[in-house]
């Protein structure tokens, strides 16, 4: 095994834990860090998308975990056979659920074919770093010219050069087979789930396309993905005999799609980019979404607020809405209120760990000792579903020391400091801890696990 490769995967992944953030106006607002960020809704909708695809192509329950990728240029891919990355790119570009299950498809064809070769792994990890600053350095990602090219810009020169030295040696012939092997198993996976693989073929056309006529920021998948005509002519051979070719998405999920898409034109979108796709003309409730972010994002909390009672009213039974209430009033701190709001969100979804996440921190807000014990045990809950929580480990360790609790509180300070990469902090953290903790017990052998982890890494 390359042990180099896998050190610098493990950097990788540390990044990312440290880059995680839940689609909040705070964690965009860090520009030019771009990694993955979490969000109940998105990740359920993406999950309902590709059960049925991984079922169909022997991928076991919960062995993929996807993740969402902040980054407006096109993508998806699988690095390590557990995770499948999209782009928030791929997501708003798609017109309908279908053109992403295509995609998902396409992406299980690999992991089913047994394409996940070391240098398939490379180049993905080679994009996701790069994406993520660690190879470039973070000065190298330069945020801000806007374009639906901006994150592919100074980043994505790198990663193309990268990507393409790997290509041009040995990868390029040899993709060929496979990729033609995925596209076969994407529309195999589609026809025994009763799917259309039309999406499939528009999208793949419409990458092809703009490889030739865009003259800037080719979307990342092109490079681990080449679609040469003949590819893309053979594809639509194989759509076009397909029994599902007409086979639609149902209204419902459709409708979460349109939520989901204007959820992230709200949160990363220009606000001119939001009043073209949703002028105030129009009163959907994609569209009050859409802006109802776009006004949180610029501090117009009244008007925001607003917005969001005016969905409420009209589905009250969507603990999104309730999220976002709970994250606006407690932004905007008033935690008070953001706690009522919360409590109903996560009532609506009791198993979301981000949400607990959010309502144990608005708890702590408050200020009040007699919400320590709630705000524990809603942080505790978070944790165990959320283990790359650093936020919620933060204030995990803040809520126990509060009360006393310092062994819990080492703990926890040490989790958060595992999770952000700071090894040494997290040894000492973890040493302090072990001291407090009954010896034997659950969290004692984690600590140990933390104290233990350099020297197992070295074996
Ligand atoms: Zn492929």
């Amino acid at each position: 095994m390359n042990q180099g490769w896998r050190e610098r995967a493990t950097l990788g992944f540390l990044a990312f834990a440290f880059l995680n953030a839940q689609l909040s106006q705070s964690a965009l607002a860090q520009s030019g860090r771009r990694g993955i960020v979490r969000d109940t809704e998105i990740e359920l909708l993406l999950r309902d998308y590709a059960a049925p695809i991984f079922q169909a192509a022997g991928i076991g329950k919960g062995s993929i975990r996807i993740a969402l990728m902040d980054d407006r240029s096109f993508n998806a891919f699988v690095t390590d056979g557990r995770r499948m990355f999209i782009n928030t790119g791929t997501l708003m570009d798609a017109k309908t659920p279908n053109e992403i299950i295509g995609v998902i498809a396409h992406e299980s064809g690999h992991v089913a074919g047994g394409h996940l070769t070391r240098q398939r792994e490379q180049m993905a990890a080679a994009q996701m770093m790069a994406v993520a600053g660690v190879l470039l350095g973070a000065g190298a990602m330069v945020a801000g010219s806007g374009s639906r090219g901006s994150n592919t810009g100074n980043g994505g020169v790198g990663v193309m050069l990268g990507a393409q030295e790997l290509a041009g040696r040995t990868l390029l012939s040899y993709q060929r087979g496979e990729e033609q092997a995925a596209d076969r198993a994407a529309i195999k996976y589609l026809e025994m789930t009763s799917q259309s693989p039309k999406g499939l073929l528009d999208t793949f056309k419409r990458l092809s396309d703009d490889m030739m006529f865009k003259t800037e920021g080719i979307d990342p998948y092109l490079m681990s993905h080449p679609m040469p005509q003949d590819r893309i002519a053979n594809l639509e051979t194989l759509v076009m005999a397909s029994g599902n070719y007409k086979a639609k998405d149902p209204a419902g999920l459709q409708a979460r799609h349109e939520m989901m898409k204007a959820k992230l034109l709200g949160f990363v979108g220009k606000p001119e980019e939001v009043n073209r796709k949703f002028p105030l003309s129009d009163t959907s409730l994609p569209a009050r979404y859409a802006h109802a972010i776009l006004d949180y994002r610029y501090k117009k909390t009244n008007e925001s607020l607003a917005a969001i009672e005016d969905l409420i009213r009209a589905r009250s039974e969507n603990p999104y809405f309730w999220e976002l209430k709970g994250q606006v009033l407690l932004e905007s701190g008033r935690a008070r209120e953001a706690v009522t709001a919360l409590r109903r969100s996560s009532g609506l979804a009791p198993d979301a760990g981000l949400i607990r996440g959010l309502l144990g921190r608005a708890l702590l807000a408050t200020g009040e000792e007699s919400n320590l014990p709630d705000a524990t045990r809603e942080l505790s809950n978070a944790v165990q579903r959320e283990p790359d929580d650093l936020e919620t480990w933060r204030s995990l360790s803040i809520a126990y020391g509060n009360q006393g609790n310092i062994g819990m509180a080492e703990y926890s300070a040490a989790q958060e400091a595992f999770l952000i990469g700071d090894q040494q902090s997290a040894v000492n953290h973890a040493a302090k801890a072990k001291k407090l903790l009954p010896p034997g017990s659950p969290t004692a052998l984690k600590a140990d696990d933390i104290l233990n982890y350099r020297t197992k890494r070295l074996n």
